[in-house]
């Protein structure tokens, strides 16, 4: 088989399209040389044959040796050099080259074919011993470590003790004899620690580092960047060998890397640094301090140092030109590394190149205005989920980090203020206008209200899936979870952080739940943008995609931020979160607790206009769209008092002995609730509930059609049902309810009574139920939780160590479970719309703001997935580039 492709001289056997076999940079190489680029000649051994050698026990095919044998003799034909030869000795380079990028993850050995005669040909070529020398010391200190597994630490404390022992300060400082010591050095090192010596032939070098780059692709650092990048282990990695350049050749070479845009602003600017008389890995190594590639680049950073611009103009130049000629071919911003010898320039990498969100809109509008890209193709440039970074505030990346604890990044974005420890303080200071930080070891649902109040959130326990992390993501408020090298201390106030700083309750602290860094003190702080290349591209996304996107909003804060972000409509309005506002909690609790029907209807009577004025402000905000609103849908355990003083209160209010409502507490208690009384199980138990609610949605949407002169779109939803009859039975309710407010107020009302679909007996009985529900919105959260038979609270217990185990590729929560869920949904729309072909069908869950998610909503032909209000944003451009 054709283990070898060889490349350079205006010509190559890949081209950029090969990179499942050339990996990245092999592609890219070949094809920079066949577009006639200045690329040192060398070959590509295919991936391939990395699966070969691990499939193989480490073995390399005869077939590959020879071909590679080959190849390097037709790269001695090129560069008029010989490998191993004493005149003209040929130097290679054997680099590693994944399908996917994988930067500095695996391993290069540079200056390969040197020993102790041709050390002294390449000096005597180049008229130049110190950089032959030079050379010799590089390539023992990287094949000693890539290659024989010393750690590179050791010759470098040679080296620092030599050079404190001639007095230099930099390494060009050194002269030929000076290094020729060294390698003495170095070469008697090996021997001390491996008892064996540095090979001396340029075959065995060669094979030797070949096989190390095979074997790089199982070293842990790359493991683990598979793993995080979810890149497969059968890829395997090339190997390029490559003729050497030489950027240590004098103060004419030079070494460096570029981008083509600035990665950060996406300005578009070449942005770059390189070093004088230099090899590649000092550039990264941080010994010297780099220098701009251009002038405009030096005078920004305020350096002193002469730019490439000014230093080596023409290289400069073709340089230049190759960025501009790189950048129009490949239709993307280029990252790039080169070396100049003797004022000769080389190309030796170009890829697509990584840039923060910020940068990445406005390079992918940039090249639209251009010409160079089409907007559908400016809308699949840029990630989904990265769009989280645009919509709140950051820390500045300039200022420096007091870190004092860490913890998981649950929801992004940035906030600083005083610390609190309990929900009741985050609401009164909220009124008293002051900014806090709700601490807590984990959250719960009746913390609701102060993380609302709250910046942001930090617990030092529970997981990506938590109360405090979902939350948090919902409302949009920068949290960090599961600090565990923090700890609270309630009864003191204090929370204590690791290298034993401790804050105390009113200090201020600042949260990063981009990073999870949790740091001392206030940050200054860079602000969202959603205007000018947001907007742009926002709207192109718009513009492309089928499925409308509306926001799941309780609150008018939640509508009116969705609303900002571009939300078109409201998919779920859980009215239960209405009930812990304030004082109504006191209300609810009579209602929940009366004793009787009457007792019922007379809290109910309280709750009424409390209801109603919440949705005239809601309906407000949101008219002229549709709003989904669902009736109470919790088990009424979540709403009942638990301390002793909690009792006490609601006891002295309902006129009732504490030891009474203890009792009824305890009636009410259930053994698995989430499974219990709740949904439209309420309603049917308690219609005089569901006639409330409904009464305060159809008044309040009078009024606000009064108010604003256009109607909402209404749309109510009966949760739980499982059972036609069940709907039947609340739709009942509904319907004669909607009868009476239209005579009292002589205002005809138009709606629509749905359910969810959130159990899997109504997705399979959806032909049957879709005869009296007019839309269904799919509840994704509980019929995952109920499909799986995995209870959402408590998945976070085990899902981990299910992904670990390679059990489950991700959180069925988070990610749709497209063969089991998704089949469910799919079946459950089928169904419905042969009963009923009009049937609206929509996505309320989590997933509804998660990209797969969304594709897969998108090709199941749902109507539209509401989501958070911060993730719209999200939710549209995923939606965009689903229908592409
Ligand atoms: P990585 O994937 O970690 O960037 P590379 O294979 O690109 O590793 O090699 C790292 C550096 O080694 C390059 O940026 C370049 O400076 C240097 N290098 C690689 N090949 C050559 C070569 N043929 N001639 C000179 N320098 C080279
Ligand atoms: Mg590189
Ligand atoms: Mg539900």
């Amino acid at each position: 088989s054709k283990w070898v492709y060889r490349f350079g001289g205006g010509e190559a056997e890949g081209r950029a399209a090969d990179v499942e076999r050339l990996g990245g940079k092999g592609a890219n190489l070949a094809e920079m040389a066949s577009l006639g680029l200045p690329v040192p000649p060398g070959l590509t051994i295919v991936a391939d044959a990395c699966v070969f050698y691990f499939n193989n026990n480490r073995t390399i095919p005869d077939d590959l040796k020879t071909q590679v044998l080959e190849g390097i003799t037709v790269i001695e034909g090129q560069t008029g050099r010989v490998f191993g030869g004493k005149a003209k000795p040929l130097l290679l380079s054997v680099r590693s080259g994944a399908r996917a990028s994988m930067p500095g993850m695996m391993d290069t050995v540079l200056n390969l074919g040197l020993n102790d005669e041709t050390v002294q040909a390449l000096g005597h070529d180049a008229g130049d011993a110190r950089f032959a020398w030079d050379s010799y010391r590089r390539f023992i200190q990287m094949y000693a470590d890539v290659v024989m597994g010393l750690d590179h630490e050791i010759f470098e404390e040679i080296l620092e003790d030599e050079k404190a022992r001639l007095g230099h300060d930099y390494d060009t400082d050194l002269s030929a004899v000076e290094w020729q010591h060294i390698v003495s050095l170095y070469k008697r090192m090996i021997e001390d620690e491996l008892d064996t010596s540095f090979p001396q032939d340029p075959h065995v070098q060669l094979w030797g580092a070949i096989r190390a780059v095979f074997s790089s692709w199982m070293n842990p650092r790359a493991v683990t960047y598979r793993m995080l990048h979810r890149i497969p282990e059968e890829w395997g990695t090339a190997v390029n060998v490559q003729t050497m350049v030489f950027g240590n050749l004098g103060s004419s070479s030079a070494t460096g890397v570029a981008f083509t845009r600035n990665p950060s602003t996406g300005e578009r600017e070449l942005y770059g640094e390189f070093l004088v008389n230099a090899q590649g890995e000092d550039v990264v190594a941080g010994i010297r301090t780099p220098q701009s590639i251009t002038e405009e680049g030096r005078i920004a950073s305020g350096s002193e140092k002469p730019s490439m611009e000014k230093l080596m103009p023409e290289a400069f130049a073709e340089f230049r030109a190759i960025c501009d000629r790189l950048e129009i071919h490949y239709r993307d911003m280029q990252d790039l590394e080169f070396t100049i010898e003797r004022g000769k320039l080389w190309m030796l990498q170009t890829r697509s190149g990584k840039r923060t969100t910020r940068a990445a809109m406005k390079i992918a509008v940039d090249m639209v205005e251009e010409g160079v890209i089409t907007e559908e193709e400016a809308v699949c440039r840029i990630e989904p989920p990265s769009l989280d970074q645009l919509l709140h505030p950051t820390i500045d990346p300039r200022v420096e980090r007091h870190v004092v604890g860490s913890g998981l990044p649950a929801s992004p974005g940035a906030a600083t203020g005083e610390i609190v420890f309990t929900a009741e303080e985050a609401v009164e200071a909220e009124h008293e206008g002051r900014k806090v930080i709700l601490v807590r070891i984990e959250t719960s649902p009746e913390d609701i209200h102060g993380m609302h109040a709250a910046e942001g959130i930090l617990t030092t326990r529970g997981g990506m899936t938590s109360h405090a992390a979902v939350v948090a993501r919902g409302m949009g408020i920068p949290c960090v979870v599961g600090a565990g090298s923090m700890r609270v201390d309630m009864r003191n106030e204090l929370l204590i952080g690791g290298g034993g700083v401790t804050l105390k309750r009113g200090d201020t602290v600042t949260i990063d739940g981009s990073s999870g860094q949790v740091l001392k003190g206030a940050v200054p702080m860079i602000q969202p943008a959603l205007s000018g290349d947001f907007g742009k591209l926002m709207a192109w996304a718009d513009k492309t995609r089928r499925m409308t996107v509306r926001t799941n909003a309780d609150t008018p804060q939640d509508a009116r931020a969705a609303r900002s972000f571009g939300a078109e409509g409201i998919g779920l309005c859980r009215t239960e979160h209405m009930f812990f506002e304030g004082d109504r909690i006191h209300v609810m609790r009579e209602m929940i607790l009366a004793e009787d029907e009457k007792g019922r209807r007379a809290a109910l009577g309280k709750l009424l206009p409390m209801q109603r004025s919440d949705f005239i402000e809601l309906f407000s905000i949101m008219h002229g769209l549709p709003v989904t609103i669902r009736l109470l849908d919790p088990p009424l355990h979540e709403f009942l008092p638990k301390t002793e003083a909690e009792i006490a209160e609601v006891a002295k209010a309902m006129a009732m002995p504490p030891a009474f409502l203890a009792r009824r507490i305890d009636a009410i208690h259930e053994f698995n609730p989430m499974l219990g009384h709740r949904g439209c199980r309420l309603a049917i138990s308690y219609p005089e509930i569901a006639e409330m609610q409904a009464r305060a949605i159809f008044e309040a949407a009078v009024e606000a059609g009064k108010l604003t002169g256009e109607p909402v779109e209404l749309e109510i939803m009966v949760p739980l049902v499982s059972l036609r009859k069940e709907l039947d039975y609340v739709k009942g309710v509904i319907d004669r309810v909607a009868e009476d407010v239209a005579k009292e107020t002589g205002v005809p009302i138009a709606y629509l009574a749905g359910t969810m679909i959130e159990l899997p007996r109504a997705a399979i009985r959806a032909h049957v139920i879709a005869e009296t529900a007019e839309f269904f919105s799919f509840g994704t959260n509980d019929l995952t939780q109920t499909t799986f038979g995995m209870s959402r609270d408590d998945a976070a217990a085990f899902i981990p160590t299910y992904q670990r185990k390679g059990i489950i590729e991700h959180d069925p929560f988070i990610s749709l479970d497209f063969d089991g869920v998704g089949e469910l949904i799919q079946m459950a729309a089928e169904r419905g719309r042969r009963t009923r072909n009009d049937l609206k069908l929509g996505i309320c869950g989590e997933h509804g703001g998660d990209p797969a998610s969304i594709r897969f909503c998108e090709n199941a032909d749902l109507d539209y997935v509401s989501c958070s209000p911060f993730r719209v944003p999200i939710a549209r451009l995923a939606a965009a580039q689903a229908a592409i």
